[in-house]
């Protein structure tokens, strides 16, 4: 078996894992009222890969395995390889209506970190390793997330600094065992983490030699006795203060991850004390899942630029000279965002044998993208008007001695009926808002640590420029 079906995923979810969600321990995440929702979010993955429509863009054929597997876990060599896993986020994404399905996106920006991590390394035992656990991912078609996000404690410190209240605000090896290491610490924020098969661990800094035992990378089932995860809460359905709609709601959960002495064979564990490519994978991880990060904000920036044109025609201001300007402003932010993303996949480099997109590019498309953000909620936030908080509830709406008032009164354009004004108001609430300005931001590492990439990436570049005015100047 490559290709699992939903069906198959779905099931294999039932294995004992610890997951706690709004205070309570969850027995079965595929029959829970909210986290349901998104292993069926999930799922997308799954069944794109069975869809015809998407099968060619889903699935590629594995020479050395004779099977059809996920493009995800194929290597990419090429810009070519590159463009269509861009594009093969940007279409799941958009069936997933601005959410990602996450089955197999992070994990393998970690898996391909990881891989040229240890052939940069030269390290033969991890090469081995790695390419075992990627036939497992192919061959078992696994969902895999990844945990890189300590809790960290003081920023300002490093994990073993003495100053930090515990030793423990970073993932660390605390015993290592003939037949594997123990590890204890957190992770947070972890995406699709309570429904996924297998987490990957790797570190979230650059590490000194006190820090050695924090350089570690690996992979576990999610269900290893000692791994506990805690989900936040969401919005898992359209409540009846909203206008019913069928679509079905696509969310994400993300998740504390406690490692209480967590036992991980050998065979699973990537990097173990050699602190001095603990920087190498982080950069790696952080330039492709940054690249994913673009691709999945496509989709959510075309669902702003939808939402901008239709709330401003249906006021009735889509021909005012300053709404020309502002949708101007959104299709410039989305195209910026398109064009730079297409253009570090063409334009992109071999980092251990692997192609991996032009980290200037794709370091500045996804600050482009998070710096941009709240200007272009704000822009929504003003065509829509006040409405978008005050306006009356579905239930209201419905009561016979109001419906014909707030269908008379809050109207606008006269051949835009107005529950349609309203319920497109409900989706505008539905896909702004905090998380999703939050996530905009801090989603792929924060404003700074773009900066710190593009400025440290493009130095033989400000070397070039500086030469050049030199000799421009005359300066010997
Ligand atoms: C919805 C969501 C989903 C996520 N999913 C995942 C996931 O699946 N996997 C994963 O590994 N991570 C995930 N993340 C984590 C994300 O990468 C982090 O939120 C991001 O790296 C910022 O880290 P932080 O939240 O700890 O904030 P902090 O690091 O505390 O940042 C807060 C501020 O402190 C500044 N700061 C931090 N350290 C320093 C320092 N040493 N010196 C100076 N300034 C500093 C930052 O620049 C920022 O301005 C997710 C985040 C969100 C919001």
């Amino acid at each position: 078996m490559a290709l699992k079906t939903a069906q198959e995923y779905k099931d294999s979810l039932k294995d004992g894992r610890v997951v706690y969600y709004k205070g309570e321990r969850v027995a079965d995440v595929t029959t829970h009222p909210e986290l349901s929702v998104c292993v069926d979010t999930m799922a997308l993955d799954y069944e794109m890969a069975e869809n015809p429509r998407y099968r060619d863009l889903a699935v590629v054929s594995d020479e050395a395995l004779g099977e059809d597997i996920s493009r995800y876990y194929h290597l990419p060599q090429n810009g070519e390889d590159l463009l269509k896993l861009f594009d093969l986020i940007v279409a799941s994404t958009r069936l997933g209506d601005g959410f990602i399905p996450l089955a197999h996106d992070i994990g393998a920006d970690a898996l391909n970190a990881i891989s040229i991590t240890a052939n940069i390394l030269g390290n033969s035992d991890y090469i081995a390793r790695i390419e075992a656990y990627r036939t497992t991912l192919k061959k078992n078609d696994l969902a895999v997330v990844t945990g890189m996000t300590d809790v960290k404690g003081d920023r300002m410190l490093r994990p073993s600094d003495p100053g930090q209240a515990h030793p423990d605000y970073y993932v660390r090896v605390v015993e290592r065992r003939r037949d594997g290491i123990v590890v204890r610490g957190a992770k947070v924020h972890i995406s699709g983490a309570p429904y996924s098969n297998e987490l990957f661990v790797i570190p979230s800094r650059a590490m000194t030699a006190a820090d050695a035992d924090y350089a570690v990378a690996f992979a576990i089932p999610v269900n290893t006795p000692g791994l506990k995860q805690v989900g936040r809460p969401f919005h898992a359905h359209i409540t009846s203060l909203e206008f019913p709609n069928s679509r079905p709601l696509r969310v994400h959960t993300d998740s504390l991850i406690i490692f209480d002495d967590v036992f991980v064979p050998w065979e699973r564990v990537f990097l173990c004390g050699e602190w001095q490519v603990a920087a190498t994978l982080v950069v790696n991880f952080a330039l492709l899942h940054r690249r994913t990060g673009c691709a999945y904000r496509i989709p959510m920036s075309e669902q702003l630029l939808g939402v901008a044109k239709a709330i401003a025609e249906y006021n009735g201001i889509a021909n005012a000279p300053h709404v020309k300007e502002k949708l101007t402003d959104i299709v410039i932010y989305l195209e910026t965002l398109r064009s730079l993303s297409h253009a570090a996949c063409l334009d992109f480099v071999t980092y251990g044998g692997i192609a991996v997109p032009n980290p200037v590019s794709t370091n500045i498309a996804k600050y482009h993208f998070a710096n941009e953000y709240h200007k272009v909620i704000k822009i929504i936030q003003d065509l829509a008007g006040g409405l978008l908080v005050t306006a009356p509830t579905f239930r209201d709406y419905q009561l016979p001695e109001l419906q014909a008032d707030i269908a008379k009164y809050l109207g606008a354009k006269a051949d835009v009926p107005t529950e349609q004004r309203l319920r497109m108001l409900d989706l505008i609430r539905r896909i702004t808002g905090a998380d999703r300005e939050t996530i905009a931001l801090h989603g792929e590492g924060s404003l700074q640590a773009q900066r710190m990439t593009i400025l440290a990436e493009a130095r033989k570049t400000i070397a070039q420029c500086q030469l050049m005015v030199e000799e421009q100047a005359e300066i010997a």
